[in-house]
């Protein structure tokens, strides 16, 4: 195996190779660029290229190469080897770190060694040169003791060297990430065994969001990506390449579809390849990505299906249980208005006896000019509510892109009825590893909300909890109707708890606590219920909103055992 390195033998690049093929034969090469013009003349059967310093960053020559090079097909990436680099002084036998007066290597050695450089040689002279045993050579041939090189130890011996100082990069955990490549056409040296990695560029126009929608293309799919870097276009002034690398290989069906959009999109997209990723590489931050469901075999039982878990499966957020012995009240404002206001309303729960706060921090509105909810601060306002009384929070999720800001902070995701059948919400949902809150859309059968749900268990996540909360029908007494049918009938149908809500079904305050004895009764787990200190001041949803003395009640029928003495102390 001829293996195109840059530098000369005793050169990082070596080494590096050497991980991948040990027995490798070395094709010594100037620079970069004849690190390609070798592969391509077919003098070396493949090449190694430094990408990334985990010090300095990246190799910005490599980079700058890589269009060109890849960018006719003729090559392609096929591994990546990471390498932990430690640099050693050397000179000539004899010679003294106080004599030394001029410090050669290649500048991306010299950058790894500022610090130390600065504190023992700050008068020295340093010099670039265009690989780090090369400079061990000239340092050699020149005789001068004043020369030193910095490179590998063994580059030392291998030029008649001698170290003068030992592990000098500034940082122990120092590393470089090599790519190695081939011509195009050429047998995959090694079969790939291991996770993959991609690598792609990406030239865009100038446009909003353009960028935005380039990595929401692979983080829509839950795929993740490892490195972005820009390097400016040549010959257009303030614009720019993208180097992505991504999780996966491109023939996996979400990156490939991940890898379609962005082609429609972008001005130019060079796959520069798929190659297998080094072990214990930037990889080991990456989650691995499940096959899409409609790329795997339809199970013949549905995964929601009653019959996967006759017993019924419990789901678990925190240390309360949804299907377990006792049913789960939860309760709360329909909006976080304001931080005061959530704690008084959780501590309010607390007392009384509910389980859990709910409180929405992104709401759905009918208008686009009411109350949309505090956001970030809201989901702040809900963390310390469950601080100050213990009780886990739910809240609503509305996008997909939002999944991972409410995740951390909510201990339950809901998914609320107009985006019942919002599928990237589902799968990203699935993807947080929070447990669910499945509200059936109001004009949702109960057929569509069980496969809802089968999106979110598809994705990987088990933890869901259907909420039935009303449907549209011709009745206009009240805001919904509250399908209790529904209720007996996925008790039968899905393993899955169900929970109900009165309040969005019934609309008026009223009706909240004999619709909630009546969903127990059914065969509902649990409730989630609206409260508000103040219900005719509320930002949204008051009139349904029970108001503390209601809840109290409520929550006595619900737990009758409880309410004497809080589960939870109330600090607020
Ligand atoms: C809510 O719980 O505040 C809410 C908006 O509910 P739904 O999605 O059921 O309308
Ligand atoms: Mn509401």
């Amino acid at each position: 195996m001829r293996v195109a390195i840059q530098g000369t033998v005793g050169s990082f690049s070596e080494a590096a190779a050497r991980r991948r093929w040990p027995e490798l034969e070395p094709v010594a090469c100037h620079e970069v660029q004849d690190v390609v013009a070798a592969v391509r003349a077919g003098d070396a059967d493949a090449g190694i290229l430094p990408i990334e310093n985990s010090l300095i960053g990246s190799v910005t020559s490599t980079y700058d190469l890589l269009q060109e090079a890849f960018g006719d097909g003729a090559l392609r990436l096929t591994h990546e080897v990471m390498l932990a680099v430690h640099h050693t002084l050397m000179g000539l036998p004899g010679a003294d770190l106080s004599g030394v007066r001029r410090v050669l290597s290649h500048p991306v050695a010299l950058g790894q060694c500022r610090i130390w450089l600065g504190k023992y040689l700050p008068r020295a002279e340093l010099v670039s040169a265009w690989d780090t045993a090369g400079s061990a050579e000239i340092v050699a041939r020149e005789g001068n003791p004043a020369l030193a090189a910095i490179a590998a130890r063994h580059a030392a011996e291998a030029h008649g060297l001698v170290p003068l100082a030992d592990r000098i990069e500034d940082d122990p955990s120092n590393q470089t990430r090599f790519l190695t490549f081939t011509q195009a056409e050429a047998p995959i040296p090694q079969s790939p065994s291991g996770p993959f990695k991609t690598s792609l560029i990406v030239c865009l126009d100038h446009k909003p969001g353009s960028l935005a929608l380039t990595l929401q293309a692979f983080g829509a799919r839950g795929v993740n990506v490892t490195a972005l870097q820009s390097r400016p276009e040549r010959s257009k002034p303030w614009t720019y390449r993208f180097y992505v690398d991504v999780a996966g290989a491109a023939t996996d069906p979400r990156v490939a579809e991940a890898l379609e959009e962005i082609e429609a999109l972008a001005a130019e997209m060079v796959i520069l390849g798929s190659y297998e990723a080094w072990p214990d590489g930037a990889l080991r931050f990456a989650t691995a990505v499940p096959t899409p469901a409609h790329h795997l075999k339809k199970p013949e039982v549905p995964l929601v299906d009653r019959r996967r878990n006759p017993e019924g499966t419990v789901v678990a957020v925190r240390d309360l249980v949804f299907g377990g012995e006792s049913p789960v009240l939860i309760a709360g404002p329909c909006s976080v208005e304001a931080e005061a206001m959530i704690l008084e309303t959780a501590a309010l729960v607390a007392e009384a006896g509910g389980d859990m706060l709910r409180g929405g921090a992104y709401k759905p509105r009918t208008s686009p000019y009411d109350f949309q909810g505090l956001g970030v601060k809201g989901l702040r306002y809900l963390a310390r509510a469950r601080e100050a009384t213990g009780l886990p929070v739910v809240t609503e999720v509305l996008s997909w892109e939002e999944v991972p800001l409410v995740a951390h902070f909510a201990d339950m995701l809901q998914i609320g009825a107009r985006n019942m059948q919002n599928f990237s919400l589902l799968r990203a949902a699935s993807r947080s590893g929070k447990p669910i809150l499945l509200k059936r859309g109001a004009g949702a059968t109960i057929e569509e909300w069980l496969m809802a749900a089968e999106y979110v268990l598809a994705e990987g996540n088990p933890n869901v909890v259907l909420c039935e909360r009303g449907i549209r029908t011709f009745e206009r007494a009240t805001r919904h109707t509250l399908d209790l049918n529904a209720v007996a009938l996925v008790r039968e149908r899905t393993h899955l708890p169900v929970v109900v809500d009165p309040s969005h079904a019934a609309g008026v305050a009223s009706l909240v606590a004999p619709l909630s004895l009546a969903a127990l009764a059914a065969g509902a787990c649990g409730l989630i219920v609206e409260v508000h200190p103040n219900p005719s001041a509320a930002l949204s949803d008051g009139f349904q909103s029970l108001d503390p003395e209601q809840f109290a009640a409520l929550a006595k029928q619900v737990h009758p055992a409880r309410t004497q003495k809080p589960r939870v102390a109330v600090t607020a």
